[in-house]
């Protein structure tokens, strides 16, 4: 079998391959596995390739990965919201009861949209087939219709979730937003202990992966041409980013959204540095922020503190206008901040309006699959559940070909 691309999806897919004993080559463009979840070390200090968060409760991550290896260093649970005025915090209480004062404070907490919003989101909290197989519309308009309108909705969670959807027009189809704010209930994110690069690392352990080598045509059927030979295989799974694979294989492109990551230094402390922040009023170009030394403290040297500031793609914010929008959101001075990288994934996720698609077809026929998070939701957990969805597909393909 030959497996195109070493992104989560095309791992999954080669190991469940691997454990049905066919035998799996895996082609990479690029110089490490991981595609869209990449770590850079520079100076010392560990740059996702584009802040990340592993959620612990992804059905996918629990069945495929050893999470206990990769350590995780979890976040707060709640956020931080910067206003005109300062900054407020809401937080679970059971996980942070000495916060309970300051969340009540925060003027979020009110009974009628707060059970609003908790009725709009029930659906989200039993079966998953139920949920899918609902009625769907974009998620403005369906939070709009359940009444989730007043400050809880629009200052705490419209920022939370334009960051978390790299998008900010509403278009989101609202089941895959319930989809994934079910596993920020379920569980609270993280980062593994040594950068989200530790993820692909461990599932591309005993693959036969063969790096720097750029898939340029499959020619069926099951002949694939790369930059440095030609393979032939029974099956081939076309696992790449979403725009490669509309050119490689004959599915439509997905579109695409993107998502900017400024990576600071500071030595100064800042407070509650495990929250994630966000502008409750928008007042510029940072989606969220955060300090990823204080969750994993291997992210920076000792010492430092390692902060990420995300911005949506494109975008025409300059380095002045970050600063200037981190000062409102931390509340301290950033004019001392070293800049340690920039990473821009103009490809970060793909569009998911509604009705949302979870199960889109992985086998094409004569033997060519494909996989990757534009076939499930765009996401670590749509992407390790295509792999292993195409790679089902291959071995009953192969069953019924015999
Ligand atoms: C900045 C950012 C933030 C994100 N935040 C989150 C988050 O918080 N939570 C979450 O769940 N998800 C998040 N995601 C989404 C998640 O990372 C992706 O959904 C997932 O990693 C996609 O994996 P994939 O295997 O489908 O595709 P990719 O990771 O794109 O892998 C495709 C692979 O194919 C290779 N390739 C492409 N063309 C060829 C070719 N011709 N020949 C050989 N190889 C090729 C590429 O080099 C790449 O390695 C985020 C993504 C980004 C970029």
């Amino acid at each position: 079998m030959v497996v195109v691309g070493a992104g989560l999806a095309g791992l999954q897919c080669a190991q469940s391959l691997r454990d049905r004993g066919l035998t799996t080559v895996v082609l990479e463009a690029g110089d490490a596995p991981g595609g869209r979840v990449r770590t850079d070390v520079v100076d010392g200090f560990r740059c996702d390739r584009g802040f990340q968060l592993l959620n612990p409760a992804y059905p996918a991550l629990r069945r495929h990965v050893d999470l206990g290896a990769l350590d995780l260093g979890i976040f707060g649970r709640g956020v931080v919201v910067a206003q005109d005025d300062g900054s407020s915090i809401v937080a679970d209480p059971l996980r942070h009861p000495w916060l309970l004062g300051r969340t009540l404070r925060s003027g979020y907490v009110r009974p009628l949209e707060l059970g609003r919003l908790l009725a709009w989101l029930a659906p989200a909290l039993g079966s998953v087939p139920r949920l899918l197989a609902g009625p769907d519309r974009s998620r403005a308009e369906s939070l709009a219709a359940a009444g989730v309108s007043g400050r809880l909705g629009l200052e705490v969670l419209e920022p939370f979730l334009t960051g978390v959807l790299a998008e900010d027009d509403g278009s989101s189809s609202a089941t895959f937003v319930r989809l994934l704010l079910r596993s920020f209930v379920r569980a609270t994110p993280g980062v593994p202990g040594l950068g989200m690069q530790a993820l692909p690392d461990q599932l591309a352990r005993g693959l036969d992966l063969r790096l720097r080598t750029r898939v340029t045509e499959i020619r069926g059927p099951g002949e694939v041409r790369s930059e440095v030979g030609s393979h032939r295989a029974g099956a081939v799974v076309v696992a790449t980013d979403p725009v490669s694979a509309a050119e490689l294989a004959p599915i439509a492109a997905t579109p695409m959204k993107g998502l900017r990551t400024w990576w600071f230094t500071t030595g100064q402390g800042l407070t509650d540095p495990t929250f994630l922040r966000v502008d409750g009023h928008r007042a510029g170009p940072v989606v969220n922020s955060a300090v990823l030394s204080a969750v994993a403290p291997s992210y920076a040297p000792v010492g430092r503190h390692l902060v990420q500031a995300t911005t949506l793609l494109p975008s025409d914010s300059t380095e002045a206008d970050v600063r200037r929008h981190l000062e409102r959101l931390w509340s301290v001075a950033t004019g001392d901040w070293d800049l340690v990288t920039v990473h821009d994934v103009a490809h970060a996720l793909p569009r998911q309006p509604a009705p949302a698609e979870v199960r889109r077809p992985v086998n094409l026929g004569g033997g060519l699959f494909v996989a990757g998070d534009h076939r499930d939701t765009g996401s670590i957990q749509g992407a390790l559940v295509s792999g292993a969805r195409a790679a089902r597909a291959v071995a009953a393909s192969l069953g019924s070909r015999r």
